[in-house]
């Protein structure tokens, strides 16, 4: 029998309704929501921690670290082979991908929630924590970093992303597609994967560096949120560029007096797939950026973007950072 422990945190897959306020919120404990599926302790031996339970829009970066450290300690033990995360959708992957650049284990770390709560007709929370279960106690999934199981797929946490709002298929990876999925059988199901990632990082850091700024380009975006952000203390700044890479011209001088101030900053491209290119060298454009020491944060959505550069703050002085990148 391998074992198993399922860290829970809240989210919508911890909700019901609640009368008094009408509307949901996360009230069940990780023990009940473990204790209502079926099968799971035949899945594995299956140990349950309560982590917290909260919807995930409460987290912050260091309360996720600090848990990592938690989990981290807990994967040490030889008896327990794997472990799941139960989460909020809506920060899910952003804690999925800080798990994944900080912890360098074997073990299958496996990051899960739903869309519906319990208290709704259909809810995906039992098949998910199930299918994570098995997920989490297969040899097969180990080494591939960790992954985020939902709705029957297995995504690499690099990869993954919430693509709606309320479907049971929300997550997907618009770039590379998923490495698996869970096969239905007879009696019990088949974990299929079909690829391993190859682009796996990882940052070794004590500390995650919470000032960094997130600034969205839009058409006539100016150097208002950059410059607000230099004077408020920022250490790093995302910049969620247009599609191929660049941002607007009215930036530039922002930016300029950003990295001035000793501000690193990072670009990823504001298209759902695709990375920022160093091609175009018009004022504010690949070309300029590149040469005004910004980073490209490949692939990445801006959210990853983030914390990848607030891990590598905390793990490295500010003019070394570009070897994360
Ligand atoms: N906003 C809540 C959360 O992220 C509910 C969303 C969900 O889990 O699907 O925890």
């Amino acid at each position: 029998m391998t074992r198993v422990v399922v860290f829970t945190t809240g989210g919508t897959i911890a909700s019901r309704y609640d009368a008094d306020v009408d509307g949901f919120v996360p009230v069940v404990s990780g023990d009940d929501l473990v204790a209502a599926v079926p099968g799971v302790q035949v899945a594995a031996e299956v140990e349950v921690v309560e982590l917290a339970n909260v919807s995930s829009t409460f987290l912050t970066p260091t309360l996720v670290f600090e848990w990592c450290r938690t989990v981290g300690k807990r994967l040490a033990d030889p008896e327990v082979c794997g472990v799941v995360v139960t989460h909020g959708t809506d920060t899910l992957e952003e804690s999925a991908y800080l798990f994944d650049l900080v912890l360098d284990t074997h073990k299958p770390i496996v990051f899960t929630g739903a869309m519906r709560t319990s208290s709704e007709l259909i809810s995906d929370g039992p098949r998910n924590i199930l299918t994570s279960v098995r997920v989490a106690a297969d040899p097969e999934a180990a080494g591939l970093g960790v992954l985020v199981v939902l709705n029957e797929e297995i995504h690499a946490a690099r990869d993954v992303t919430k693509t709606h709002a309320e479907a049971l298929d929300a997550f997907q990876s618009p770039n590379l597609g998923p490495l698996g999925r869970i096969s239905r059988g007879w009696g019990e199901d088949h974990i299929r994967l079909y690829r391993a990632p190859r682009c796996r990082e990882h940052i070794t850091t004590d500390r995650i560096e919470p000032a960094v700024a997130y600034v969205k380009t839009v058409m006539g975006t100016d150097s208002l949120m950059i410059d607000a952000a230099v004077t408020a203390g920022a250490r790093g700044m995302v910049i969620e560029a247009f599609g191929g890479g660049e941002v607007t011209p009215f930036m530039a001088d922002g930016i300029d007096r950003a990295r001035r101030a000793g501000v690193e900053v990072a670009v990823c491209s504001r298209a759902l797939r695709g990375r920022p290119l160093d091609l175009y060298a018009e004022i504010g454009e690949g070309k300029w950026l590149r040469d005004h020491g910004v980073h490209f944060s490949d692939s990445l959505t801006g959210p990853k973007t983030r914390i990848k550069l607030m891990l590598a703050l905390g793990a490295a002085d500010p003019a070394d950072v570009g070897q994360y990148f």
